[in-house]
Protein backbone atom coordinates (compact mmCIF):
# COMPACT_ATOMS: atom_id res chain seq x y z
CA UNK A 1 0.00 0.00 0.00
CA UNK A 2 1.48 3.47 -0.85
CA UNK A 3 0.25 6.99 -0.16
CA UNK A 4 1.23 10.11 -1.50
CA UNK A 5 0.74 13.54 0.07
CA UNK A 6 1.72 16.83 -1.83
CA UNK A 7 3.88 18.65 0.64
CA UNK A 8 5.98 21.30 -0.76
CA UNK A 9 9.41 19.75 -0.45
CA UNK A 10 13.46 20.63 -0.07
CA UNK A 11 11.93 23.16 3.06
CA UNK A 12 11.57 23.18 6.48
CA UNK A 13 8.13 23.40 6.29
CA UNK A 14 8.36 20.37 4.34
CA UNK A 15 9.81 18.50 6.19
CA UNK A 16 7.80 19.01 9.19
CA UNK A 17 4.60 18.53 6.69
CA UNK A 18 6.42 15.05 6.04
CA UNK A 19 6.76 14.30 9.89
CA UNK A 20 3.91 15.82 10.90
CA UNK A 21 2.31 13.05 7.92
CA UNK A 22 4.42 9.63 9.78
CA UNK A 23 3.19 10.78 12.94
CA UNK A 24 -0.29 10.45 11.67
CA UNK A 25 -0.03 7.34 9.83
CA UNK A 26 2.06 5.92 12.56
CA UNK A 27 -0.86 6.74 15.25
CA UNK A 28 -3.31 5.04 12.76
CA UNK A 29 -1.53 1.13 12.34
CA UNK A 30 -0.85 -1.60 15.04
CA UNK A 31 2.34 -2.38 16.22
CA UNK A 32 2.17 -5.26 13.49
CA UNK A 33 2.37 -2.82 10.87
CA UNK A 34 4.89 -1.78 9.01
CA UNK A 35 5.26 1.89 7.89
CA UNK A 36 8.65 3.07 5.70
CA UNK A 37 9.19 6.17 3.52
CA UNK A 38 9.73 5.22 0.00
CA UNK A 39 10.06 8.37 -1.96
CA UNK A 40 9.73 12.30 -1.55
CA UNK A 41 6.52 12.27 -0.12
CA UNK A 42 5.04 8.89 -0.78
CA UNK A 43 4.87 6.00 1.92
CA UNK A 44 4.33 2.51 2.32
CA UNK A 45 2.29 0.42 4.98
CA UNK A 46 2.33 -3.62 5.49
CA UNK A 47 -0.21 -4.99 7.39
CA UNK A 48 -0.58 -9.20 7.33
CA UNK A 49 -3.55 -10.98 7.49
CA UNK A 50 -6.54 -8.31 6.19
CA UNK A 51 -9.02 -8.19 3.55
CA UNK A 52 -9.20 -6.81 0.99
CA UNK A 53 -12.01 -4.17 2.04
CA UNK A 54 -10.45 -3.77 4.90
CA UNK A 55 -7.35 -2.37 3.50
CA UNK A 56 -9.65 -0.22 1.82
CA UNK A 57 -10.88 1.28 5.22
CA UNK A 58 -7.94 1.54 6.14
CA UNK A 59 -6.69 3.36 3.41
CA UNK A 60 -9.70 5.82 3.19
CA UNK A 61 -9.19 6.50 6.96
CA UNK A 62 -5.80 7.13 6.52
CA UNK A 63 -6.38 9.75 3.66
CA UNK A 64 -9.12 11.12 5.93
CA UNK A 65 -6.81 11.80 8.87
CA UNK A 66 -3.54 13.26 6.27
CA UNK A 67 -6.44 15.11 4.68
CA UNK A 68 -7.50 17.03 8.43
CA UNK A 69 -6.20 20.56 8.17
CA UNK A 70 -3.14 21.31 10.89
CA UNK A 71 -0.67 24.29 11.59
CA UNK A 72 2.63 24.43 11.28
CA UNK A 73 4.67 27.35 12.14
CA UNK A 74 1.26 29.38 12.30
CA UNK A 75 0.29 28.04 8.77
CA UNK A 76 -2.98 26.01 8.27
CA UNK A 77 -1.69 23.37 5.93
CA UNK A 78 -4.15 21.21 4.55
CA UNK A 79 -2.96 18.02 1.93
CA UNK A 80 -5.01 15.93 -0.01
CA UNK A 81 -3.11 12.29 -0.16
CA UNK A 82 -3.87 9.54 -2.51
CA UNK A 83 -3.70 5.54 -2.26
CA UNK A 84 -3.31 2.34 -4.10
CA UNK A 85 -3.87 -1.05 -2.53
CA UNK A 86 -2.55 -4.05 -3.36
CA UNK A 87 -2.86 -7.49 -1.76
CA UNK A 88 -0.72 -10.52 -2.01
CA UNK A 89 -1.08 -13.23 -2.91
CA UNK A 90 -3.32 -11.93 -5.49
CA UNK A 91 -1.43 -9.03 -6.78
CA UNK A 92 1.96 -10.25 -6.52
CA UNK A 93 4.45 -12.80 -4.31
CA UNK A 94 7.44 -10.50 -3.65
CA UNK A 95 7.60 -6.94 -2.56
CA UNK A 96 8.53 -5.90 -5.61
CA UNK A 97 5.66 -6.78 -7.41
CA UNK A 98 3.73 -5.66 -5.24
CA UNK A 99 5.05 -2.28 -4.65
CA UNK A 100 4.52 -2.02 -8.89
CA UNK A 101 1.14 -2.65 -8.64
CA UNK A 102 0.08 -0.80 -5.64
CA UNK A 103 1.76 1.95 -7.40
CA UNK A 104 -0.32 1.71 -10.49
CA UNK A 105 -3.27 2.04 -8.34
CA UNK A 106 -1.70 5.09 -6.93
CA UNK A 107 -1.69 5.90 -10.37
CA UNK A 108 -5.17 5.60 -10.83
CA UNK A 109 -6.62 7.17 -8.08
CA UNK A 110 -5.33 10.22 -8.82
CA UNK A 111 -6.60 10.06 -11.93
CA UNK A 112 -9.39 9.22 -10.24
CA UNK A 113 -9.14 12.42 -8.41
CA UNK A 114 -6.60 13.11 -5.16
CA UNK A 115 -7.93 12.04 -1.84
CA UNK A 116 -9.73 8.61 -3.17
CA UNK A 117 -8.18 4.72 -2.74
CA UNK A 118 -8.08 2.41 -5.30
CA UNK A 119 -7.57 -0.98 -5.12
CA UNK A 120 -5.23 -3.02 -8.33
CA UNK A 121 -6.79 -4.41 -11.19
CA UNK A 122 -5.42 -5.83 -14.08
CA UNK A 123 -7.13 -3.43 -16.54
CA UNK A 124 -5.12 -0.37 -14.78
CA UNK A 125 -1.96 -2.31 -15.37
CA UNK A 126 -2.94 -2.05 -19.60
CA UNK A 127 -3.24 2.02 -18.63
CA UNK A 128 -0.56 2.53 -16.70
CA UNK A 129 1.65 0.50 -19.44
CA UNK A 130 0.47 2.60 -22.66
CA UNK A 131 1.03 5.45 -20.44
CA UNK A 132 4.53 4.45 -19.74
CA UNK A 133 4.98 3.67 -23.83
CA UNK A 134 3.73 6.79 -24.51
CA UNK A 135 5.66 8.67 -22.20
CA UNK A 136 9.04 7.64 -24.22
CA UNK A 137 7.11 8.13 -27.30
CA UNK A 138 5.99 11.60 -26.57
CA UNK A 139 9.95 12.80 -25.76
CA UNK A 140 10.87 12.15 -29.56
CA UNK A 141 7.46 12.71 -31.32
CA UNK A 142 8.78 16.35 -31.95
CA UNK A 143 11.87 15.10 -33.66
CA UNK A 144 10.21 12.85 -35.58
CA UNK A 145 7.71 15.22 -37.06
CA UNK A 146 4.79 13.64 -35.84
CA UNK A 147 3.00 16.80 -34.48
CA UNK A 148 0.38 18.98 -36.40
CA UNK A 149 -1.61 21.49 -35.81
CA UNK A 150 -4.92 21.97 -36.54
CA UNK A 151 -7.50 25.14 -36.02
CA UNK A 152 -10.50 25.69 -34.77
CA UNK A 153 -12.26 29.10 -35.45
CA UNK A 154 -13.68 31.59 -33.06
CA UNK A 155 -16.88 33.82 -33.91
CA UNK A 156 -18.07 37.09 -32.79
CA UNK A 157 -21.61 36.27 -31.90
CA UNK A 158 -22.54 39.97 -32.82
CA UNK A 159 -21.31 39.90 -35.93
CA UNK A 160 -20.86 36.24 -37.19
CA UNK A 161 -17.65 37.05 -38.19
CA UNK A 162 -14.28 34.60 -37.71
CA UNK A 163 -12.16 36.81 -35.10
CA UNK A 164 -9.83 34.29 -34.28
CA UNK A 165 -8.85 30.60 -34.43
CA UNK A 166 -7.69 28.06 -31.39
CA UNK A 167 -4.52 26.07 -32.23
CA UNK A 168 -5.35 22.39 -31.20
CA UNK A 169 -2.10 19.86 -31.22
CA UNK A 170 -2.51 16.37 -33.23
CA UNK A 171 -0.54 13.67 -32.61
CA UNK A 172 -0.36 11.35 -35.88
CA UNK A 173 1.20 8.24 -33.66
CA UNK A 174 3.04 6.03 -36.37
CA UNK A 175 1.02 2.71 -34.60
CA UNK A 176 -1.43 3.71 -32.86
CA UNK A 177 -3.05 6.80 -35.50
CA UNK A 178 -4.52 10.05 -33.91
CA UNK A 179 -3.57 9.76 -30.39
CA UNK A 180 -6.05 12.54 -28.39
CA UNK A 181 -4.27 15.28 -27.00
CA UNK A 182 -6.70 14.96 -23.84
CA UNK A 183 -4.21 11.77 -23.58
CA UNK A 184 -0.99 12.76 -24.29
CA UNK A 185 -0.96 16.38 -23.31
CA UNK A 186 -1.01 15.11 -19.68
CA UNK A 187 2.15 12.64 -20.47
CA UNK A 188 3.70 15.69 -22.04
CA UNK A 189 3.17 17.72 -18.45
CA UNK A 190 4.42 15.12 -16.32
CA UNK A 191 7.56 14.31 -18.28
CA UNK A 192 8.33 17.85 -18.98
CA UNK A 193 8.38 17.44 -23.09
CA UNK A 194 5.50 20.06 -23.23
CA UNK A 195 7.83 22.91 -23.06
CA UNK A 196 9.70 21.99 -26.30
CA UNK A 197 6.43 20.86 -27.21
CA UNK A 198 4.78 24.38 -26.23
CA UNK A 199 7.78 26.11 -27.90
CA UNK A 200 7.36 24.79 -31.22
CA UNK A 201 3.50 24.98 -30.98
CA UNK A 202 3.75 29.17 -30.32
CA UNK A 203 5.95 29.23 -32.94
CA UNK A 204 4.05 27.68 -35.85
CA UNK A 205 0.48 28.99 -34.60
CA UNK A 206 2.24 32.63 -35.07
CA UNK A 207 3.76 31.41 -38.26
CA UNK A 208 0.09 29.99 -40.00
CA UNK A 209 -1.58 33.30 -38.06
CA UNK A 210 0.19 35.59 -39.99
CA UNK A 211 -0.59 34.58 -43.41
CA UNK A 212 -4.69 35.06 -42.50
CA UNK A 213 -6.38 37.96 -43.03
CA UNK A 214 -5.55 40.88 -40.24
CA UNK A 215 -9.00 40.98 -38.11
CA UNK A 216 -8.02 37.21 -37.72
CA UNK A 217 -6.47 36.06 -34.66
CA UNK A 218 -4.71 32.99 -33.03
CA UNK A 219 -4.88 31.20 -29.85
CA UNK A 220 -2.56 29.06 -28.24
CA UNK A 221 -3.07 26.50 -25.27
CA UNK A 222 -0.03 27.20 -22.77
CA UNK A 223 0.29 24.59 -19.91
CA UNK A 224 1.30 25.30 -16.68
CA UNK A 225 4.93 23.36 -16.96
CA UNK A 226 5.58 25.33 -19.82
CA UNK A 227 5.76 28.56 -16.62
CA UNK A 228 9.34 29.34 -16.90
CA UNK A 229 11.50 32.75 -16.75
CA UNK A 230 12.04 32.24 -20.69
CA UNK A 231 8.05 31.87 -21.27
CA UNK A 232 8.03 35.69 -22.48
CA UNK A 233 11.08 35.77 -24.39
CA UNK A 234 10.19 33.26 -26.24
CA UNK A 235 6.22 34.10 -27.36
CA UNK A 236 8.47 37.71 -28.39
CA UNK A 237 10.87 35.75 -30.19
CA UNK A 238 7.76 33.91 -32.18
CA UNK A 239 5.91 37.01 -32.95
CA UNK A 240 9.18 39.51 -34.06
CA UNK A 241 10.32 35.69 -36.43
CA UNK A 242 6.59 35.49 -37.73
CA UNK A 243 5.60 39.41 -37.71
CA UNK A 244 2.34 38.74 -36.27
CA UNK A 245 1.07 41.56 -34.34
CA UNK A 246 1.02 40.70 -30.69
CA UNK A 247 -2.60 41.95 -30.78
CA UNK A 248 -3.72 39.06 -32.91
CA UNK A 249 -1.90 36.22 -30.35
CA UNK A 250 -3.90 34.98 -27.37
CA UNK A 251 -2.57 32.43 -24.87
CA UNK A 252 -4.94 30.21 -23.12
CA UNK A 253 -4.12 29.73 -19.20
CA UNK A 254 -6.13 27.15 -16.89
CA UNK A 255 -6.34 27.99 -13.07
CA UNK A 256 -3.54 25.31 -12.48
CA UNK A 257 -1.14 28.75 -13.43
CA UNK A 258 -2.43 30.41 -10.82
CA UNK A 259 -2.66 27.91 -8.53
CA UNK A 260 0.70 27.38 -7.50
CA UNK A 261 0.33 30.70 -6.04
CA UNK A 262 3.61 31.24 -6.63
CA UNK A 263 4.37 34.95 -7.27
CA UNK A 264 6.87 33.61 -10.06
CA UNK A 265 4.29 32.68 -12.22
CA UNK A 266 2.11 35.70 -11.86
CA UNK A 267 5.24 37.74 -12.78
CA UNK A 268 5.80 35.71 -15.91
CA UNK A 269 1.79 36.26 -16.99
CA UNK A 270 1.78 40.05 -16.58
CA UNK A 271 5.50 40.35 -18.75
CA UNK A 272 3.24 38.27 -21.49
CA UNK A 273 0.58 41.02 -20.83
CA UNK A 274 2.77 43.81 -21.06
CA UNK A 275 3.92 42.64 -24.56
CA UNK A 276 0.64 43.39 -25.62
CA UNK A 277 -0.22 39.83 -25.84
CA UNK A 278 -4.08 38.57 -24.68
CA UNK A 279 -4.22 36.32 -21.75
CA UNK A 280 -7.70 34.38 -21.31
CA UNK A 281 -8.69 32.00 -18.98
CA UNK A 282 -9.79 28.51 -19.74
CA UNK A 283 -12.11 25.77 -19.43
CA UNK A 284 -13.83 28.40 -16.81
CA UNK A 285 -16.60 26.54 -14.48
CA UNK A 286 -14.22 23.20 -14.00
CA UNK A 287 -11.53 22.77 -11.11
CA UNK A 288 -12.05 25.41 -8.57
CA UNK A 289 -12.88 28.25 -9.92
CA UNK A 290 -12.13 30.19 -7.40
CA UNK A 291 -12.89 34.50 -7.95
CA UNK A 292 -10.25 34.81 -6.10
CA UNK A 293 -8.06 34.36 -9.28
CA UNK A 294 -9.96 36.48 -11.39
CA UNK A 295 -9.08 39.22 -8.61
CA UNK A 296 -5.09 38.15 -8.93
CA UNK A 297 -4.81 38.57 -12.63
CA UNK A 298 -6.35 40.94 -15.23
CA UNK A 299 -7.79 38.48 -17.73
CA UNK A 300 -8.73 40.02 -21.07
CA UNK A 301 -11.35 37.32 -21.46
CA UNK A 302 -12.95 34.37 -19.51
CA UNK A 303 -13.60 30.81 -21.66
CA UNK A 304 -16.72 29.11 -20.05
CA UNK A 305 -16.25 25.11 -20.22
CA UNK A 306 -18.26 23.45 -22.92
CA UNK A 307 -19.67 21.18 -20.11
CA UNK A 308 -21.88 24.21 -19.44
CA UNK A 309 -23.20 24.81 -22.49
CA UNK A 310 -23.43 21.62 -24.36
CA UNK A 311 -22.59 18.57 -22.03
CA UNK A 312 -24.85 16.76 -19.51
CA UNK A 313 -25.02 19.97 -17.10
CA UNK A 314 -27.41 21.63 -19.42
CA UNK A 315 -29.96 22.18 -16.94
CA UNK A 316 -31.25 25.25 -15.57
CA UNK A 317 -28.67 25.36 -12.93
CA UNK A 318 -25.97 25.72 -15.17
CA UNK A 319 -27.92 28.33 -17.34
CA UNK A 320 -27.80 30.27 -14.20
CA UNK A 321 -24.38 29.93 -13.43
CA UNK A 322 -23.52 30.91 -17.14
CA UNK A 323 -25.82 34.00 -16.80
CA UNK A 324 -23.61 35.04 -13.95
CA UNK A 325 -20.62 33.64 -15.39
CA UNK A 326 -20.72 36.57 -18.29
CA UNK A 327 -22.33 39.36 -16.20
CA UNK A 328 -18.87 38.52 -13.55
CA UNK A 329 -16.92 38.57 -16.55
CA UNK A 330 -18.12 42.10 -18.49
CA UNK A 331 -18.37 43.74 -14.84
CA UNK A 332 -14.77 42.89 -14.60
CA UNK A 333 -13.59 44.39 -18.16
CA UNK A 334 -13.20 41.32 -19.66
CA UNK A 335 -14.98 39.43 -23.01
CA UNK A 336 -16.30 36.22 -22.90
CA UNK A 337 -16.29 33.11 -25.08
CA UNK A 338 -18.80 30.08 -24.95
CA UNK A 339 -16.93 26.49 -25.52
CA UNK A 340 -19.09 24.15 -27.19
CA UNK A 341 -21.40 25.67 -29.05
CA UNK A 342 -23.28 22.80 -31.24
CA UNK A 343 -26.70 23.72 -31.88
CA UNK A 344 -28.31 27.21 -32.92
CA UNK A 345 -30.31 26.68 -30.03
CA UNK A 346 -27.22 27.02 -27.76
CA UNK A 347 -25.70 29.55 -29.79
CA UNK A 348 -29.06 32.26 -29.10
CA UNK A 349 -29.04 31.28 -25.65
CA UNK A 350 -25.56 32.69 -25.34
CA UNK A 351 -26.61 35.92 -27.53
CA UNK A 352 -29.24 36.74 -25.57
CA UNK A 353 -26.94 36.00 -22.25
CA UNK A 354 -24.70 39.07 -24.34
CA UNK A 355 -21.95 36.42 -24.64
CA UNK A 356 -19.30 37.96 -26.90
CA UNK A 357 -18.16 34.83 -29.01
CA UNK A 358 -18.66 31.69 -29.81
CA UNK A 359 -16.48 28.04 -30.30
CA UNK A 360 -18.01 24.46 -30.95
CA UNK A 361 -18.77 22.29 -33.87
CA UNK A 362 -21.82 24.58 -34.97
CA UNK A 363 -19.16 26.79 -37.22
CA UNK A 364 -16.43 24.00 -37.48
CA UNK A 365 -14.17 21.44 -35.51
CA UNK A 366 -10.54 21.84 -36.18
CA UNK A 367 -9.31 21.78 -39.21
CA UNK A 368 -5.74 21.49 -40.44
CA UNK A 369 -3.64 24.39 -41.25
CA UNK A 370 -4.00 24.92 -45.46
CA UNK A 371 -8.26 24.97 -45.05
CA UNK A 372 -7.80 27.78 -42.78
CA UNK A 373 -8.50 30.58 -45.52
CA UNK A 374 -10.72 28.53 -47.16
CA UNK A 375 -12.88 28.36 -43.89
CA UNK A 376 -12.47 31.92 -43.25
CA UNK A 377 -14.49 32.89 -46.36
CA UNK A 378 -17.00 30.34 -46.02
CA UNK A 379 -17.79 30.96 -42.34
CA UNK A 380 -17.82 35.27 -43.58
CA UNK A 381 -19.56 34.57 -46.44
CA UNK A 382 -22.26 32.37 -44.32
CA UNK A 383 -22.97 35.65 -42.09
CA UNK A 384 -23.02 37.78 -45.08
CA UNK A 385 -25.57 35.82 -47.08
CA UNK A 386 -27.63 35.57 -43.73
CA UNK A 387 -27.69 39.68 -42.93
CA UNK A 388 -28.81 40.58 -46.35
CA UNK A 389 -31.35 37.57 -45.79
CA UNK A 390 -32.38 39.87 -42.86
CA UNK A 391 -32.72 43.13 -44.70
CA UNK A 392 -34.93 41.85 -47.98
P1 LIG B 1 -9.44 22.91 -24.75
O1 LIG B 1 -8.40 23.97 -24.68
O2 LIG B 1 -10.67 23.09 -23.89
O3 LIG B 1 -9.83 22.79 -26.28
C1 LIG B 1 -11.13 22.65 -26.77
C2 LIG B 1 -11.45 21.20 -26.97
O4 LIG B 1 -12.85 21.08 -27.20
C3 LIG B 1 -10.79 20.61 -28.20
O5 LIG B 1 -10.52 19.25 -27.94
C4 LIG B 1 -11.87 20.75 -29.26
O6 LIG B 1 -11.75 19.87 -30.33
C5 LIG B 1 -13.09 20.43 -28.43
N1 LIG B 1 -14.32 21.02 -28.98
C6 LIG B 1 -14.42 22.14 -29.71
N2 LIG B 1 -15.69 22.39 -30.03
C7 LIG B 1 -16.43 21.42 -29.48
C8 LIG B 1 -17.85 21.13 -29.46
O7 LIG B 1 -18.69 21.85 -30.01
N3 LIG B 1 -18.24 20.02 -28.79
C9 LIG B 1 -17.35 19.22 -28.17
N4 LIG B 1 -17.82 18.14 -27.54
N5 LIG B 1 -16.01 19.44 -28.16
C10 LIG B 1 -15.56 20.55 -28.81
P2 LIG B 1 -9.10 18.63 -28.27
O8 LIG B 1 -8.59 19.17 -29.54
O9 LIG B 1 -9.26 17.15 -28.12
O10 LIG B 1 -8.17 19.20 -27.11
C11 LIG B 1 -8.33 18.76 -25.79
C12 LIG B 1 -7.47 19.57 -24.86
O11 LIG B 1 -6.09 19.35 -25.10
C13 LIG B 1 -7.64 21.08 -25.03
O12 LIG B 1 -8.82 21.48 -24.39
C14 LIG B 1 -6.38 21.59 -24.36
O13 LIG B 1 -6.53 21.58 -22.95
C15 LIG B 1 -5.36 20.51 -24.71
N6 LIG B 1 -4.52 20.97 -25.82
C16 LIG B 1 -4.73 20.91 -27.16
N7 LIG B 1 -3.72 21.47 -27.84
C17 LIG B 1 -2.81 21.90 -26.92
C18 LIG B 1 -1.54 22.58 -26.99
O14 LIG B 1 -1.01 22.93 -28.05
N8 LIG B 1 -0.93 22.84 -25.79
C19 LIG B 1 -1.48 22.51 -24.59
N9 LIG B 1 -0.82 22.81 -23.49
N10 LIG B 1 -2.67 21.89 -24.50
C20 LIG B 1 -3.34 21.59 -25.64
CA1 LIG C 1 -8.21 26.07 -24.86
CA1 LIG D 1 -11.34 24.98 -22.92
Amino acid sequence: MSHQAGPPQGHPVGDKVLMHVAAVLKSALDVSDQVSRIGGDEFAVMRRNVTAPDALALADHMIALIGTPFEIEGLLVSIQASAGVAMSPKDGVDTEQLFKRADIALYASKDAGKGTARLFATAMEDVFLRRERLKSEVAKALDAQEFEIEYQPVIEIATGRVCRFEALLRWNHPASGRVSPAEFIPVAEETGAIVAIGDWVIRKACLAAATWPGDVGVAVNVSVRQFEPTLPLKIAGALSDSGLNESRLEIEITESVLMQGSDESLAILHQIRSLGVRISLDDFGTGYSSLSYLQRFPFHKLKIDRSFISGTIGTSEARAIVRSVIQLGHSLGMKVTAEGVETVEQLERMRVKGCDEAQGFLFSASVPSDEVNHLILRLNNGCAAGASAAHA
